[in-house]
Formats: C-alpha cells, structure tokens, sequence
C-alpha cells in the first residue's frame, strides 16, 4: 500500500484546503509561519506543500511541493486530481476548520450539544475533538459530493 498522501497549504489557498479535508485528506495549515518554516515542516512531516507561489515552487531545496494555478478552490482540487483519490467511505471524517479527525459524538451527549430536531433525525453526529464544531449529514453534503463526483468521475456525472 503507498503511503496515505499529506499536504501542508499555504496560507493563502485555505479553501482548498478544506476541500482536501472533506476528501479525508489530511491537509495541515500553519498561518503566518513563514515560509522557510513551512519548508522545513513539509520536510520533516513528508509533506506535499502546495502553492500559487511561482517562487516558491521554484526554490531549491529538495522537498515534494505542487504549484497551483487555478482561482477557484475546486478547479485547484481538479489539479491535483492524479494524487488523490475519492474514496466514499473517507468523506467527511475530518474537521474542515481544523484539520482534526472528528468522532462520533454519542448518544447522550448529542442531545445535550445537537439541536433537537437533528437529533431526532440523525443517528450518527460526529464532532471535532479539538475545536468542538458538530457534524452531521445536512443539504451540503449532497451538494459537495455532486462536486466530487464532477471533479473525479467526469464521465459519469455529465
Ligand atoms: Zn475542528
């Protein structure tokens, strides 16, 4: 099996890196840490750093980097379409905000935290251990796998 791919996003592409996440992807953001320190990090993390950065893509030190040229966070996702892979089963187990992987919340505690019509309609609410935010499967969810789907199966979603 190769190794599960990792990134490290520059400050500047931050909605790709949420996508990344939704993907299942781990996708880590340092804001305002520099770029040497980012180099570093990707280095020592085994990291793909990605950028918009031209210079920065050009620097020469040896470490796994991609330029990315699109504006819009879902053409950026189709460019790196040959790294990635959508899998169903790996959607959503992320914290899109934080990059945490979330759990599922249990029972109890979701109806104390959740409002109740959703827990009344939802049997499983996942959470995020680190920032806290709730998650559960809502009209978004259809909404970004339709996108997936564009971006990975073009075929079989004209
Ligand atoms: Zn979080």
């Amino acid at each position: 099996m190769p190794r599960e791919k990792r990134f490290l996003v520059a400050d500047h592409l931050g909605g790709l890196a949420k996508w990344l996440r939704l993907l299942g992807y781990d996708a880590a953001m340092y804001p305002r840490a520099g770029f040497h320190r980012l180099v570093a990090r990707a280095m020592r993390e085994k990291r793909i750093y990605l950028t918009r950065n031209a210079q920065e893509a050009a620097d020469k030190r040896s470490f796994p980097r991609r330029l990315i040229t699109a504006d819009h966070p879902t053409e950026q996702l189709g460019e790196l379409r040959d790294l990635l892979s959508l899998d169903p089963q790996r959607l959503f187990c992320r914290c899109n905000r934080c990059n945490t992987p979330l759990r599922e919340l249990p029972a109890e505690r979701a109806a104390q935290l959740a409002p109740p019509y959703i827990v009344a309609t939802h049997k499983h609410i996942h959470y995020c251990p680190d920032c806290g935010r709730l998650y559960w499967p809502g009209t978004h969810e259809k909404a970004i796998r339709r996108t997936l789907q564009k971006i990975f199966c073009p075929a079989s979603s004209a």
